[in-house]
């Protein structure tokens, strides 16, 4: 049995629905500790600073990274995003289940540097079914879909590099299953 809880970093495509299993799961079991990222995407409608993410400007961003205030960053579809390295070790000694939810390349660069975190990868139904609700969702122009979903294609190529897959064809499934990895030492 291993002291530390286990880090756990859920990945997949941009739509295929990872903030609604993650706040679905957290909903029901509000334990589970989830990372904030900062990032320098606009908030949407209804995202909330220090809850969704910590909005950043680009300078501040620069900052972050310059100071090593991140456990790991990567550019996203024209934004960068990043993981608080202070928050995530302190969860880590407080000793509850935590979780990261971040792009493939994160997960890899956690990967590198924390191996004993399990990287679990959200999987769609279909391609089709990830057009529709990316699409579906109406938070981004035609032209970042489509960086969204260009990027889709290298993250799904990337799959088994992950330990686990789960594929998001219903959320209270998902969420389920998602929850048993987290809680698992
Ligand atoms: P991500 O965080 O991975 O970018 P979201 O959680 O924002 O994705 O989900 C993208 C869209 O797909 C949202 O409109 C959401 O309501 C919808 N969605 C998520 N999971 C499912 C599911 N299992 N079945 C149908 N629609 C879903
Ligand atoms: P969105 O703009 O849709 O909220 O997120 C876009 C992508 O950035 C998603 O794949 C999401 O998982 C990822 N992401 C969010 N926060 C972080 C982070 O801190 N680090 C990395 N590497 N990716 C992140």
């Amino acid at each position: 049995m291993s002291e530390r809880p286990r880090l756990t970093v859920l990945s997949g495509p941009s739509g295929v629905g990872k903030s609604t299993v993650v706040a679905h799961m957290r909903k029901e079991y509000p334990e589970v500790w989830l990372s904030v990222s900062a990032t320098t995407r606009k908030p949407r409608p209804g995202e909330k600073h220090g809850v969704h993410y910590f909005f950043v400007s680009d300078d501040e961003m620069d900052k972050l990274i310059a100071n090593g205030e991140l456990l790991e960053w990567a550019e996203f579809a024209g934004n960068r995003y990043g993981t608080p390295r202070a928050a995530v070790l302190e969860h880590l000694e407080s000793g509850a289940p935590l979780l990261l939810e971040i792009d493939l390349q994160g997960a890899r660069q956690v990967r590198e540097s924390m191996e004993d975190a399990l990287l679990v990868f959200l999987a769609p139904p279909s391609w089709e079914e990830l057009v529709r609700r990316l699409t579906g969702r109406g938070t981004e122009p035609p032209e970042v879909i489509e960086r969204r979903l260009d990027a889709a294609k290298i993250e799904l190529a990337a799959e088994p590099e992950f330990d686990v897959t789960l594929v998001n064809t219903s959320v209270e499934d998902v969420a389920r299953e998602l929850l048993a990895l987290v809680e698992v030492v």
